[in-house]
């Protein structure tokens, strides 16, 4: 078994899933008492946010490439950035770094493209739904047509994730407004809705859909036990 750096804390609230699901994982397949082999670095999401909200990637930029190192240097040999938001600061990360970083984006498209998916919904921070960074390389890259929310609801969408699921707080309103937009995403033709932020799952479970869910907590831990067990390194980069 390969050992699996993360980069957690953004937030905690999605690290810990990331935990549990990659340690079933490697469990279900090696069985016995067999759990991950896991380095982690949790940052303070308070410092994060901040810096995310005043729009300085380049700070955030050093902070995540320093942890990144440091997890390089404990003997990690694979990176997994549990947020898809931060993906947009790979570039910067992979600069400071040997050991290749598994793309929440790339695996995720990779699962849509196999099923046959070729119009999705896209939901997410504003930052993920509205840069480039990461539609523009679902689409570049893997050819996918990707429908956002209108501006209000790409708000709503934003401020439900940093002012409640990211301190752990699911409410009834919320995820009626969410499966109201995956309605919206139907309608407009697209064939699934990608869960582009790590605590969305927490809220939205195939049952609120009308589409089917690509979550991309369950698909990057997924493909993160692959490459553990497997040498599979599709997905690297
Ligand atoms: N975990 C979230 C994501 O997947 C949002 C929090 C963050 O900004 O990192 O984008």
């Amino acid at each position: 078994m390969k050992t699996l750096g993360m980069l957690g804390g953004m937030s905690w609230e999605s690290t810990q899933t990331y935990y549990q699901l990659i340690n079933r994982g490697v469990n279900r397949e090696l069985g016995g008492l067999h759990s991950a082999k896991i380095i982690l670095n949790s940052v303070d999401f308070e410092v994060i946010e901040k810096l995310q909200h005043r729009g300085d990637w380049e700070r955030m930029g050093i902070l995540l490439s320093d942890a990144a190192y440091s997890v390089e240097k404990a003997g990690a040999e694979g990176l997994v950035i549990c947020t898809n938001t931060m993906h947009r600061l790979v570039p910067e990360i992979s600069q400071n770094i040997t050991i290749p970083i598994l793309h929440i984006a790339d695996a995720t498209a990779q699962r849509l493209v196999a099923d046959g998916m070729e119009r999705v919904g896209l939901l997410g921070t504003a930052f993920t739904m509205e840069q480039e960074f990461y539609k523009g390389r679902l689409t570049d890259k893997f050819g996918l047509e990707v429908l956002i929310p209108n501006e209000v609801q790409c708000q709503k969408i934003h401020s439900v994730i940093y002012d409640e699921l990211c301190l752990g707080i699911t409410k009834e309103t919320s995820r009626d407004y969410y499966s109201e937009v995956i309605r919206r995403f139907a309608e407009q033709g697209a064939q699934a809705v990608i869960l582009g932020c790590t605590e969305i799952g927490l809220l939205i479970s195939q049952a609120e859909s009308v589409l089917p869910v690509y979550d991309t907590t369950r698909i990057h831990t997924e493909a993160a036990v692959d490459w553990m067990l497997k040498d599979d390194s599709n997905n690297m980069i």
